[in-house]
């Protein structure tokens, strides 16, 4: 393994004479590691490449692709590294294939090239191509095994300390947590990074239920593949590694028939155990109302009525300068456009 660090400053000088051919940068995200959730163009990226450079298990998959090409099998080298000897490659004219795990944009390479790219001087006009393609990310991967838990307001959250302080991890978490979306957790745990998914615990169960549904998927579409579903207060018992993502419900996702499922809200609107018809005052095709022109008519009346702005805002959940802005120009988000 390599071990001298490579920083942003080694990345190679822009040439006094551009080369003949213009080289190129791809990083190409491939999936979650199964040949058939490669995209077309994920293939035909590798394909069109002189260099492709990856961590081996991706590039065994990509084996019949290779002939011919140089190939450079990284180990779990810094990404900074990788992106110096791509624009170096890139630079004398080849076209060089970064590939990566999911989507390379997703916790991947894509920021750690743009940002030795510009350290380099280089700019979208330069004669050097940088291509993105895209990729099934993990979170898309794993939902999809376990039914259907980010069909609502979702983020994700990376529990990776490596370059990213804890307190900013856990006050994201903490924010999270509190404004009930689906969570999902990359890069839960290793083997030396054992405590920060029982600390993520803490902070979610300050704001959620104990038996809130929880999707522990390892090695998603790999051979080794293994689904556990739990609550959060038992998440930590599953077996998480390396290659884990840990999805959280929100306060409304359920499991039914061994199936996650966060709902999209219909019962909101249609009355889902009766004949299907919208419910009193709700229209197909049209915001809820409770949705923020019906909100604000309400909150208009309410203050109307007597109800201060700190009540309101207590009522609501939300901040009271925020109140007060709606309640001073309420006009401005009363009209509904037309029905799409
Ligand atoms: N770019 C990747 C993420 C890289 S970070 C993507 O878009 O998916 C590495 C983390 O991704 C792992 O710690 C794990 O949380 C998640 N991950 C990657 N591949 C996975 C897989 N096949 N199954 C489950 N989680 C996976």
């Amino acid at each position: 393994m390599k071990t001298e660090a490579v920083t942003l400053a080694d990345a190679p000088a822009q040439p006094a004479v551009a080369d003949a051919t213009m080289g190129k940068i791809t990083l190409v995200g491939i999936g979650p590691g199964h040949a058939e959730h490669m995209t077309a163009r994920a293939r035909a990226a590798i394909a069109e490449a002189d260099v492709v450079v990856g961590y081996v298990t991706y590039i065994k998959l990509v084996a019949d692709l290779l002939e011919g090409k140089e190939v450079v099998r990284k180990g779990m080298t810094e990404e900074l590294d990788r992106a110096v000897s791509a624009l170096a490659a890139a630079r004398s004219g080849k076209k060089v294939a970064l590939i990566s795990s999911g989507d390379a944009g997703v916790y991947g390479m894509a920021g750690p090239t743009y940002e030795v790219l510009f350290q380099a001087g280089w700019t979208p006009e330069e004669d050097l191509e940088v291509e993105i393609v895209p990729g099934t990310s993990a979170l898309n991967a794993c939902a999809a095994l376990v039914g259907a838990p980010l069909t609502h307001d979702f983020c994700a959250i990376s529990l990776s300390d490596l370059l990213t302080p804890w307190p900013v991890i856990a006050r994201r978490l903490d924010a999270v947590a509190m404004a009930d979306f689906v969570v999902a957790l990359y890069n839960p745990k290793s083997g030396r990074r054992t405590r920060q998914i029982v600390e993520a615990q803490r902070l979610l169960l300050r704001h959620r239920r104990p038996d809130t549904p929880v999707a522990l998927v390892k090695s998603a579409y790999r051979r080794r593949q293994h689904i556990e579903l739990r609550t959060l207060a038992t998440m930590c018992e599953a077996d998480i590694g390396m290659l884990s993502t840990v999805l959280i419900g929100n306060s409304h996702t359920y499991v039914q028939h061994g199936l996650m499922v966060t709902p999209r809200g219909y019962a909101n609107k249609y009355d889902l155990d009766g004949d299907g018809a919208a419910r009193e005052g709700e229209r197909p095709g049209r915001s809820l109302s409770s949705g923020l022109a019906g909100w604000l008519e309400n909150l208009v009346a309410d203050h109307a009525a007597g109800a201060s702005v700190a009540h309101l805002a207590a009522r609501h959940g939300l901040p009271a300068d925020y109140i007060a802005a709606t309640l001073a120009e309420p006009e401005a988000c009363a009209e509904e456009g037309p029905a799409p």
